[in-house]
């Protein structure tokens, strides 16, 4: 099987990362920061080390701005929950996922808050900004927008988003579920309050594995409370980073796997991981292109306006069933509508979804290459 269903979780991961979580599984078994003896200081110590290099990674003040979380769901409900104020209104974009929109839209149900989705223009930064400047409002306390659109690629300016929200002193979150490990961002260059990431994407770490880097943690208020083996004798979440927002025994194979996985990338170069990967993205959008044959909707997935993967499909053919010939052709893509509904919407492919192919690190150009092949054998007929 090649598998081009990177947007999804990466696979298959770096064996580093196996090697970490079987010697988390053998060395490192005990309770981190819950008790004084050694193997519990040595798993402590592990776990912080992943926290440091998370920290550098995303340009965070420390490590202790770093939270270790479930997944990107998780940590974009904890930012969205516990940052809005009731009667607020928050800023987003049309391109967000559902981890983003339903959180939204359960506040919006019970009154809680307004939300304005912002119409992005792709290729054109300025008037992307321009709608979000107009998107602002007295009574905005969030904004949460996408760094890179899971479904087409497409990349938000954040960095003048950002400038925007601290100009009217809103904080920003930033969903970078599909741009973690991909494209290189910096919490501190860009003044990003909140960053959400998966660790099972681009950041090649094992499922079940995410991070919320907060500048300031005590501002939000909390989904999860419980033990965090510090300050036990209060019955109150304590205010201090990383413990607000890690109650409960950690994930610590997940998170030493984690570490491995941004060590990976870190060897790699993140800059050298995005142009090869945009090299192959455009090589299957060119030969797609050239063929005539394949409905295409952005302009070429290459920087710095795009990210490495590409949405298509085929004419008069449902995503799911060009997807399903794909797998007895030994190709793991996926179809539908990437629980982005609303970044469908934008190029007015609700009703078919479309079928995305995404490299990682791992893909190489004959793999591409062949994948292409089947595509287009699959339009002209012959499968
Ligand atoms: N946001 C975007 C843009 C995504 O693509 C995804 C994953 N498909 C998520 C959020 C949720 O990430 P996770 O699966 O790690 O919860």
């Amino acid at each position: 099987m090649i598998y081009l269903d990177n947007a999804a979780t990466t696979y298959p991961k770096p064996p580093q990362v196996s090697a970490a979580m079987q010697r988390a599984l053998r060395m490192y078994g005990a309770n981190p920061g819950r008790a004084g003896h050694r193997m519990s200081l040595r798993t402590a110590e592990a776990v912080f080390q992943v926290r440091e290099r998370a920290a550098r990674f995303f340009g965070a003040p420390g490590p202790e701005n770093v939270a270790f979380v479930m997944n990107c769901t998780q940590a974009l409900n904890m930012v969205i929950k516990g940052a809005v104020k009731q009667g607020g209104h928050v800023v987003t974009s049309c391109l967000e996922h559902n981890a983003v929109m339903r959180p939204l839209e359960t506040l919006r149900r019970r009154n809680v808050i307004t939300y304005t989705e912002v119409q992005v223009v792709p290729g054109d930064n300025d008037a992307t900004m321009d709608a979000f400047r107009k998107a602002m409002q007295e009574d905005t306390c969030l904004c949460v927008c996408t760094h890179v659109s899971n479904v087409w690629g497409i990349r938000l300016p954040v960095e003048r988003i950002a400038a925007l929200c601290h100009a009217y002193q809103v904080p920003i979150c930033v969903d970078c579920a599909q741009s973690a490990g991909i494209l290189p961002i910096s919490m501190a260059e860009n003044g990003i309050d909140y960053l959400c990431a998966p660790g099972h994407k681009g950041l090649y770490g094992p499922m079940g594995t995410g991070l919320l880097l907060a500048l300031n943690g005590a501002s939000l208020d909390t989904l999860i409370e419980g033990g965090t083996g510090t300050a036990s004798e209060s019955l109150v979440q304590p205010e201090e980073m990383p413990e607000r927002f890690e109650s409960g025994t950690a994930n610590v194979p997940g998170i030493l796997g984690l570490g491995a996985g941004i060590a990976f990338v870190q060897r790699m170069g993140i800059q050298n991981l995005y142009e090869k990967e945009s090299r192959l993205a455009c090589g299957v959008y060119d030969r797609f292109k050239r063929s005539g044959k394949v409905e295409l909707y952005t302009p070429r997935p290459e920087p710095p306006y795009f990210a490495p993967l590409l949405s298509f499909n085929l004419p008069d053919m449902d995503s799911e069933e060009t997807a399903a010939k794909l797998d007895r052709h030994g190709f793991a893509v996926r179809a539908g509508l990437h629980c982005a509904p609303r970044a469908h919407a934008f190029y007015g492919t609700l009703d078919r979804g479309a079928v995305r192919m995404c490299p990682s690190a791992f893909t190489g150009r004959a793999q591409t290459e062949a994948f292409a092949d089947a595509v287009l054998q699959i339009a002209g007929g012959r499968h």
